[in-house]
């Protein structure tokens, strides 16, 4: 995989660790917790991790950190699995859960009560906040502190045993209230939580915090570098603590970087699905969706994808990256790989008089302007063909390069036409163009010498498959939908949106399969929906248009 490593301060970590002697293998991990579907921010991590893994002929571990069950489930395992495959990365042998480490966890924990490390403290959360102090006052020790190892000891196997209700013990590490560290201040390692687990059914009633659980798991996998997200940077002492008071097999150590913040996006599980549950969006998978698996079926493929995560770079800072950096990759990953195809959003009935009624012609048109390899497609050629309602004017100037009365345009891939009169209704819309066929004009310019102004797309009217094609614009209106003051909620675009039902497409794209993109010329990227059976017509989501046209 391409990873530059000059880019990239975290391979230069890893370089010096080979150097110094200080690992002889890479083994990361990438470890989502599974209370949600995977959004942008994951794909980075995952980048990052598998990424440095594959760079350095290491290992990746798939890990879920599933010591939250309340808000965890299978569905979310599954998608994540799905998710990080269609990545393109394979992990390494079995997929993991921190909760099949939940009774090492618990003997280390009785391990740290043995030690005077650790002890059940009664505080409920009000009171332990007073007692925590704040970040210029330090806190005060808890009454309990002192409890001895053997009273710490049974009240933990009590608690374990369920015998306390939720929220009446906890136990803690036994640090420093007085740190400048807030997480130093007698962390938190176990709650009571008695609800089922997705893995382990009822066996457990208490569950470890992510601090206590984090290090202790990628100790045990034998990680070297555990790669997080800036926000836990001041957990890193605490990382380290507990690593250094465990008789833990392996010292894996604690690196950050920033996380992604694209524009116009919000990248958290958590709001996601608010928009997911007030059915902002039709699904986790809505084509809108900074998901993984909504990118997917918007069109987004994962080279694209993984080029965008390599061309952000991965630095130790946390900043907004623009969005239009990774529609540029979209985009560029279609411009190259993308056949083309003709669809006709707005259909308008063209009538050529000139060509005879059952005439079919079967022209060949290339699937991409400069590749080759993608072959070529026949295009059928008949008297009726639809065009563009917005690619005829009954008059213009000269800017407008398209079909107007008694002028020349080019078919694309066939002949050049010369519009002769509009069919209207009774209220004036024009329903019908007639006009004729310029002969000898296949792939070649007009013999009487008058070119045609410009090229559009067509669709035989007798061979047309009728379509629906949905356009996807950005989900929020606004550059920082969550950042300040700002709810997100308030800032959904009320035109992310636009259903057409009456497209139709060159009969080729009948037999598109799900997830294939096209460029539909002169529109954008399409591709064929993935889920939708609702419709009894093929659907075609847009995947981005042929330019930026936020930017201008
Ligand atoms: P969320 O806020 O969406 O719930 P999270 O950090 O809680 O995200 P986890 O499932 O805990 O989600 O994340 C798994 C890994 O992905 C973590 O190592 C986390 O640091 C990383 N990650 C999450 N969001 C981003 C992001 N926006 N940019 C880079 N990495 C991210
Ligand atoms: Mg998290």
């Amino acid at each position: 995989m391409d990873n530059t490593p000059a880019s990239n301060f975290l391979q230069n970590i890893i370089a010096e660790d080979f150097d110094a002697g200080r690992v002889t293998e890479v083994v990361t991990r990438f470890p989502p917790e599974p209370n949600g579907y995977l959004h942008i921010g994951h794909a980075k991590s995952i980048s990052v991790n598998f990424g440095l893994a594959e760079a350095n002929g290491g290992r990746c571990n798939l890990r879920f950190d599933d010591t939250n069950p309340e808000k965890e489930s299978q569905e979310f395992i599954e998608s994540i699995q799905s998710d990080v495959e269609w990545l393109g990365y394979r992990w390494d042998g079995d997929v993991r859960f921190a909760s099949s480490y939940f009774q090492q966890l618990y003997d280390w924990a009785v391990h740290l009560v043995e030690q005077g490390k650790a002890y059940v403290c009664d505080l409920n959360a009000e009171q332990a906040r007073e007692y925590r102090g704040t970040l210029t006052e330090p806190g005060k020790n808890s009454p309990y502190r002192d409890r001895t190892v053997e009273e710490n000891l049974d009240l933990l196997a009590r608690m374990k045993a369920g015998e306390f209700d939720e929220g009446a013990k906890v136990l803690r590490a036994k640090i420093d209230m007085a740190s400048p560290n807030m997480n130093m201040r007698d962390p938190i390692m176990y709650r009571i939580r008695k609800v089922a687990h997705h893995q382990t059914g009822t066996d457990w009633v208490i569950y470890p915090t992510y601090d206590f659980a984090h290090g202790q798991e990628d100790a045990i996998e034998g990680v070297t570098h555990s790669v997080c997200t800036l926000e836990f940077e001041d957990h890193r002492p605490l990382y380290e603590w507990f690593i250094d008071n465990l008789p833990v097999a392996s010292h894996p150590r604690q690196f950050e970087f920033g996380r992604l913040n694209p524009s116009y996006t919000v990248t958290s599980k958590r709001k996601l699905k608010q928009l997911v549950d007030e059915g902002v969006v039709a699904g986790w998978d809505d084509p809108r969706m900074p998901t993984i698996s909504g990118m997917r079926r918007r069109g987004y493929s994962p080279a694209a994808l993984r080029k965008f995560c390599e061309m952000i770079g991965t630095t130790r800072k946390d900043g907004v990256v623009d969005v239009a950096m990774l529609e540029f990759a979209v985009r560029e990953d279609l411009n190259e790989n993308a056949p083309r195809a003709m669809a006709v959003l707005n259909p308008l009935k063209v009538v050529l008089t000139d060509y005879p009624e059952d005439k079919v012609e079967e022209l060949t048109a290339p699937n991409h302007p400069s590749r080759e390899d993608l072959g070529e497609r026949v295009v059928p050629f008949t008297r009726e063909v639809y065009i563009d309602a917005d690619d005829f004017r009954e008059e213009a100037n000269k800017k407008y390069k398209r079909l107007v009365l008694g002028k020349r345009v080019r078919l694309r891939n066939a002949y050049v036409i010369e519009a002769d009169e509009v069919v209207k209704d009774d209220a004036g819309n024009i329903v019908e163009v007639h006009a004729h066929t310029i002969p000898n004009t296949i792939g070649e310019n007009p013999e009487d010498g008058v070119k045609p102004k410009g090229v559009i797309q067509w669709v035989s009217a007798a061979h047309g498959v009728p379509a629906e094609v949905r356009v996807y614009d950005r989900l929020f209106n606004h550059e920082a939908p969550d950042k300040g003051d700002s709810n997100y909620m308030d800032h959904i675009n009320p035109e992310s949106l636009s259903v057409t039902t009456h497209a139709v497409l060159e009969p080729s794209l009948a037999k598109a399969e799900a997830e294939q993109g096209f460029q539909f010329e002169r529109e954008g990227y399409f591709v064929a929906d993935r889920f939708d059976h609702s419709s009894d017509k093929p659907v075609f989501n847009k995947t981005i248009g042929l330019r930026d046209t936020w930017n201008g």
